[in-house]
């Protein structure tokens, strides 16, 4: 921080310092860019910490209270960059510009200082370019406020300008921003201690901000005002605190964008009970859109993206994060999906325009925010000019299209015409570099450029007018710094020129010892507007742009459902086209307590097998579905590593993939509607909460038992594994007994509990199936084939061999398992009282050959040995060496 300047010093600073000191003390909680001509500059703390995290050199420059102000800088074309690693790294960069020229400053006083003014903080939940966003992720900003007793998330994409807002109670709150992946969450200050946990936990930045700007009647201001509107009823009708958190969305905006909102699509309410509820655990564990790893490689969504646009891209994850829970949205979605499944060539011929329309969306939103060019001018015709080609494609067909909305995609012609007409073929990115209007749209500009292109030869052509005027053949025009144009001729003509008719057209500047100069009001004329035709010609271009951007600005709303529709045609067709390509079905959702899936896949495992082994899924079944109105639970056993954790999660990504409106990697599936997904393994630690292993493990089957009803659908891996076998047994047998009598929910449950397997012939509903491996010559063979039945065995100690343990604790622990398997047999009491009748030291039974490291040696010696390749003195040494070995004291 830097401290309070007393009036001496104040005295001594320069007006520049001051000035930035100034600013500096309103955004004392980010990183100020304080513009100098081409530069960014950054002073004190700033400075150190700006260099230290761009790693860039540090400098000083000039004097402060005595010391050395240290400094650092980057170039503003190259802004962008930087903008990003600063807030990877967690921090905000409040962006200071010149707001007049030096000229301008002048203009005031010898000494006035340029304006300067923070134009924008750039955070992590507010950034537009391209270049700081990833284009197939939304990058939210997120809001949560509390109003008495109810709380509501509200979020926004400043890059396409859509806002939701939903009621979320605090415990539902880690699964929204699960769910959405916000980039930042701004809270209240009330709030902000019991929420910074979101921070580590989500890798959302979170943002501390006045509880006044959640005020739910500045809120309700607040949005009148951004919408034009007089009542919010016009959107529906929104609880106070739904209210509070899009004021404290809108109001952060504001602050951040220095008034300058963008265009912002009308607040959309979403209820929960709309989606399928997953919570952060089971999307972890399910690698939905991020693998466990934390990248989007080797997730669901990595593999099933197929989409063209950008826009469809952030549907089909926003979709997969969010499952519908209503038949009816579900069939709709897969009924578009069917249509192009149906029709291939034409959605491969859509796939052709869908891959040529840029990022409407941001285009848009950039314009807004005064941060576009021509290039998103460009972006929005390219997109009108593919949609209107889509709009065509499809609406002559004979089997017609399920799209309602279709017609939006040639609303917007005006603007396309005004675009297409306006515009070269392939703008440049900023406007400020000229050159984007199309030649012959403006008179003046089309002078303005020949002018400032081709001044000379227009001088050129006026010397050869005045030439053909005067008749003296070598009169010239010529230039310089004095007196600009000028027509020069030799002193001989001086009279001539100087007499009438000619001295009405050239008036007398200068004559030198040989020469007379002239000028005309048409060569100065002439030169005024050289000099000025650069400027002009921007002028003018800067003219059209603004109008262009108003025009489109105009059409925002419209431009952002035409992006929309552009999205659902992608994903439709690019499930469509996954399906086929992959040889998905589509499901039978409904109401009901179905579950029924035939042939089922991992498509992720499916994929990786495929590209690593060229090795082909086991394809399996799995049926939930009650027979009588009961719940159904399959106790999952089999060997480790033999497919139980694949099995459970690609019945969960079934169903999600299913109710997101997509075919699904099966050859039958018929779903009732699933409520709510869980899935948890057993026993990882969560080091960073300071839970032990086991502790995290009753904490996520506590949440499951206390949340799940009888539409859910529970995965548990290996519950209770992370305790003493009875311990762990008692809990997984109570656990699977309340899902299936009081949660009565659909459960798959894994175990290598075998005793479990008993259950089933307690309840009806709960049934046991296996995964099948056979063992031949010791190892075992997994054969990946899951089956009604219990597996009598798991096979650990042959895993662990092929894990490579070393020989003698393989051979160790078969000796212990075979006592145990006996002792059990026997009827002994506890596992532990059998273990007595084994000395526990004797660690290698009698059988198994002791080898020790100088045998290894000797054994390597004698390996290494080609008689056939040594002459008979190698050999009397190699038998002296060996001698040598055998006689080490390890041997003897
Ligand atoms: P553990 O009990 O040790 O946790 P597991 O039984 O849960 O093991 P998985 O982790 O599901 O086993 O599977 C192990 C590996 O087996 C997978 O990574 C995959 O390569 C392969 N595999 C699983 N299921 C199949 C299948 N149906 N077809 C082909 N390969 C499979």
């Amino acid at each position: 921080m830097l401290r309070e300047l007393n009036l001496g010093e104040a005295m001594t600073v320069t007006p520049m310092m001051a000035q930035y000191l100034e600013i500096k003390d309103a955004h004392k909680d980010a990183l100020l860019f304080y513009r100098m001509g081409d530069f960014y500059e950054m002073f004190f703390e700033d400075a150190v910490a700006a260099a230290e995290a761009l790693d860039i050199a540090l400098t000083k420059r000039g004097k402060h209270s005595g010391q050395d102000i240290p400094m650092c800088g980057v170039p503003v074309h190259a802004a962008e960059g930087y903008f990003l690693t600063l807030i990877r790294k967690g921090f905000r960069v409040a962006v200071c510009e010149q707001l007049e020229s030096p000229a301008e400053a002048k203009k005031r006083g010898y000494k006035a200082v340029v304006k300067r003014g923070v134009v924008r903080v750039v955070t992590p939940g507010t950034l537009t370019e391209d270049s700081l966003l990833s284009a197939r992720q939304h990058n939210y900003l997120a809001a949560f406020a509390q109003v008495r007793d109810l709380s509501a998330l509200a979020w926004l994409d400043m890059s396409t300008g859509a806002v939701q807002v939903m009621i979320t109670d605090r415990a539902r709150l880690s699964a929204e921003i699960a769910r959405l992946a916000p980039a930042e969450i701004i809270v209240s200050d009330a709030n902000y201690e019991e929420l910074a946990y979101l921070e580590p936990e989500f890798g959302v930045a979170v943002t501390e901000q006045p509880r006044m700007s959640f005020d739910s009647a500045a809120s309700e201001n607040r949005l009148l005002s951004c919408y034009y509107v007089k009542s919010l009823e016009a959107f529906g009708q929104f609880s106070r605190a739904e209210i509070s958190a899009l004021g404290g969305l809108l109001s952060y905006v504001e602050l951040t964008q220095k008034g300058q909102l963008p265009h912002l699509s009308r607040p959309r309410q979403e209820t929960s009970d709309a989606f399928v509820h997953i919570d952060a655990a089971t999307r972890r564990n399910l690698e939905l859109t991020q693998s466990l790893t934390g990248g989007r490689a080797g997730s669901l969504l990595s593999v099933m993206d197929r989409t063209s646009t950008a826009a469809g891209a952030r549907l089909l994850e926003r979709r997969l994060s969010a499952p519908s829970q209503k038949p009816d949205v579900i069939n709709a979605r897969l009924s578009s999906v069917t249509y192009y499944y149906e029709n291939q060539s034409l959605a491969r011929d859509l796939q052709a325009h869908l891959k040529r329309i840029p990022d409407l969306d941001r285009a848009v939103s950039r314009l807004s925010l005064n941060r576009g060019g021509p290039r998103d001018l460009g972006s929005i015709r390219s997109s009108l000019e593919q949609g209107a080609l889509l709009y065509q494609s499809l609406i002559n067909l004979a089997d017609p299209h399920p799209h309602k909305n279709l017609t939006v995609l040639t609303e917007c012609t005006d603007l396309l015409d005004a675009l297409d007409r306006t515009l070269i073929a392939e703008p440049p990115l900023l406007a400020r570099d000229g050159g984007f209007v199309a030649p012959g749209v403006r008179e003046d500009l089309d002078q303005a450029r020949e002018l400032r292109d081709e001044g000379r030869s227009i001088i050129a052509g006026l010397q050869k007018t005045y030439q053909e005027h005067t008749g003296i053949a070598a009169l010239k025009v010529k230039h310089n710094n004095v007196l600009g144009y000028f027509v020069e001729c030799t002193a001989t003509h001086a009279d001539k020129m100087m007499s009438p008719p000619l001295s009405e057209t050239f008036i007398h500047r200068q004559t030198t010892a040989n020469q007379v100069r002239f000028t005309t009001v048409q060569l100065s004329d002439l030169e005024r507007r050289i000099q000025s035709a650069g400027a002009d010609a921007l002028r003018i271009e800067l003219e059209e742009f603004s109008q262009l951007c108003a025009l489109a600005l105009e059409s925002a709303a419209k431009l952002h459902d035409v992006s929309r529709e552009i999205a659902q045609i992608d994903l439709a067709v690019s499930l469509a086209l996954l399906a086929v390509e992959e040889n998905w079905v589509k499901p039978k959702i409904d109401n009901s307590r179905h579950f029924e899936i035939i042939g089922g896949r991992h498509p992720v495992v499916e994929a990786s097998l495929r590209n690593q082994s060229g090795r082909s899924f086991v394809a399996n079944d799995c049926n939930l579905s009650p027979d009588d109105g009961t719940a159904k639970a399959w106790i999952l056993t089999g060997p480790n590593m033999s497919g139980k954790s694949t099995f459970l999660r690609q019945n969960a990504l079934i169903a999600i993939l299913a109710q997101m409106g997509s075919y699904v990697p099966a050859t039958f599936a018929h779903i009732g509607c699933v409520g709510q997904v869980f899935s948890r393994v057993g026993a990882s630690d969560d080091l960073a909460r300071g839970r032990s292993t086991f502790m995290v493990e009753m904490v996520e089957t506590a949440s499951i038992l206390n949340q799940s009803d009888d539409k859910a659908l529970v995965i548990l891996d290996e519950i209770g594994r992370g305790t003493s076998t009875y311990d762990g047994l008692s809990i997984a047998w109570a656990t699977l007994e309340h899902l299936h009598d009081v949660n009565r929910c659909r459960v798959l449950f894994a175990t290598h509990y075998h005793e479990l397997t008993q259950l089933s012939e307690r309840m009806a509903g709960i049934e046991n199936a296996m995964v099948t491996a056979k063992e031949y010559n010791g190892d075992v063979i997994f054969l990946h084939e899951v089956k009604r039945g219990a597996a009598d065995r798991s096979y650990g100690v042959q895993v662990a061999r092929l894990a490579g343990l070393p020989p003698p604790v393989i051979e160790r622990a078969r000796a212990i398992l075979a006592n145990l398997e006996q002792g059990a047999r026997e009827g002994k009491a506890a596992p532990l009282a059998v273990l007595d009748d084994l000395p526990l030291f004797a660690a290698i039974p009698e059988d198994s050959p002791q080898v020790s490291p100088d045998q290894t040696a000797l054994q390597n010696a004698l390996d290494n040995l080609h008689p056939d390749e040594m002459s008979p003195r190698d050999a009397l040494d190699a038998l002296y060496r060996l001698k040598a070995l055998s006689t080490e004291p390890g041997l003897s």
